[in-house]
């Protein structure tokens, strides 16, 4: 196997497929990498621009001057897109297009590599698609989404489809023994509890607080007892989500402020002259809709810890003997699922997803967390 694809856990069919467009030297130049959250899909599209751009034999060694800028994110043929906003804007799309059309440098292909395609609004997208249509020579397309329903059918069937599947828990546990030097059972613990989402799994084995704010949380169903139980733990995670939120967004926005003060002469405490107030604003708003996003994405991986909580609880009363995602609770959880129908685990689970598909539409945090906690709460008297 070429060495830069050796971090694609569990993907063969993947990886078969990009060999065989490295081996023809002319490949396609539109690509959309497809996956679930965690599966690769980014790290799938680096590697393939990492082989493409390689001089060795086999090319993608992963040691080459080349290799080693693509994978850095330093290459300079090889463009990394990412917003950190809800959409792109159209302004960044048409820098991109601009980009693309400047000659590839010493590198054998331009690359762009847009992380979060799913992010484009339809006429953000038209820009794209004309860009994408008529390609300068010698410029590649790579897209990143959650799903090909995720980008618009016009970009969709111009592109050439790579699907990565969700790999095996002992796939990326190996991923992580061999990568990151972790043992054997924290590389096996971290893989389960992820749910094989390989980013999480890292951040899980490697940080000890995240791992106890992990802990808290999915043995929270059992401290939900009363009502205002349910409605401090509500609190309690849309607390923690947003001041995780803010803690990076409000440190780019005093940044960005001051650097667009520091542009315009104006001293810190001056006041902004009428003129400027739009420019202000305007990072003002950006910021704003950066800690929904960055708020929304930590809500979301927070309900997806809680879900796992309540599988193990309906694996457990349907008698499934296979290990649960959250093994090392088995005796709490078996407790739990003995003290409720495994009808009411269902309405739960059920309940944990509305919640999220709530949250993408834009309700209030709070709201639909309170409503959550409240469904989730034990019935009084089963235990
Ligand atoms: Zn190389």
């Amino acid at each position: 196997m070429r060495p830069v694809f050796s971090e694609l856990a569990g993907q063969q069919r993947v990886i078969d497929t990009l060999d065989r467009e490295v081996d023809k030297g002319n490949p396609t130049h539109a690509w959309l990498f497809t996956g679930p959250p965690g599966s690769g899909r980014t790290t799938a599209a680096r590697a393939f621009a990492a082989a493409l751009q390689c001089g060795q034999d086999p090319a993608g060694c992963g040691q080459c001057k080349s290799c080693l800028q693509v994978l850095s994110g330093a290459h300079p043929d090889v463009a990394f897109v990412s917003t950190n906003k809800v959409a792109y804007q159209i302004e960044d799309v048409r820098q991109l297009i601009t980009r693309a059309q400047e000659r590839a440098g010493a590198g054998k292909w331009r690359i762009i590599i847009i992380e979060d395609a799913d992010r484009m609004t339809e006429r953000t997208t038209n820009v794209l698609l004309k860009a994408i249509e008529e390609p300068p020579e010698r410029t590649l397309w790579f897209l990143c989404a959650p799903s090909p329903a995720d980008v618009l059918v016009t970009i969709r069937s111009r592109c050439r489809a790579v699907n990565l599947a969700i790999p095996a828990v002992h796939e990326v546990a190996a991923l992580l023994v061999r990568r990151d030097g972790l043992t054997e059972e924290q590389a096996q613990f971290a893989a389960r509890v992820s749910q094989s989402h390989i980013g999480v799994a890292r951040m899980l084995a490697r940080d000890e607080q995240a791992r106890s704010r992990r802990e808290r949380l999915v043995t929270l169903p059992l401290r939900l007892n009363t009502l205002p139980q349910a409605m401090a733990a509500a609190s309690e995670i849309v607390t923690l989500a947003s001041d995780h939120a803010e803690a990076t967004t409000g440190a780019s926005l005093a940044e960005r402020t001051a650097a667009l003060r520091h542009a315009n002469g104006l001293g810190e405490d001056e006041t902004i002259p009428p003129g400027l107030r739009g420019a202000f604003k305007a990072i003002e708003e950006d910021a704003k809709r950066f800690a929904r996003r960055a708020t929304f994405d930590s809500l979301d991986r927070t309900l997806i810890d809680l879900t796992t909580f309540f599988r193990d609880v309906l694996t457990v009363q349907l008698g499934a003997h296979s290990e649960l995602i959250n093994e090392h609770r088995r005796d709490e959880i078996e407790r739990y699922a003995a003290s409720q129908s495994s009808e009411k685990s269902l309405h739960q689970i059920d309940a944990i997803n509305a919640t999220r598909r709530r949250l993408a539409a834009n309700v209030t945090p709070l709201l639909a967390l309170e409503a959550l906690m409240s469904t989730l709460l034990q019935q009084p008297g089963r235990r």
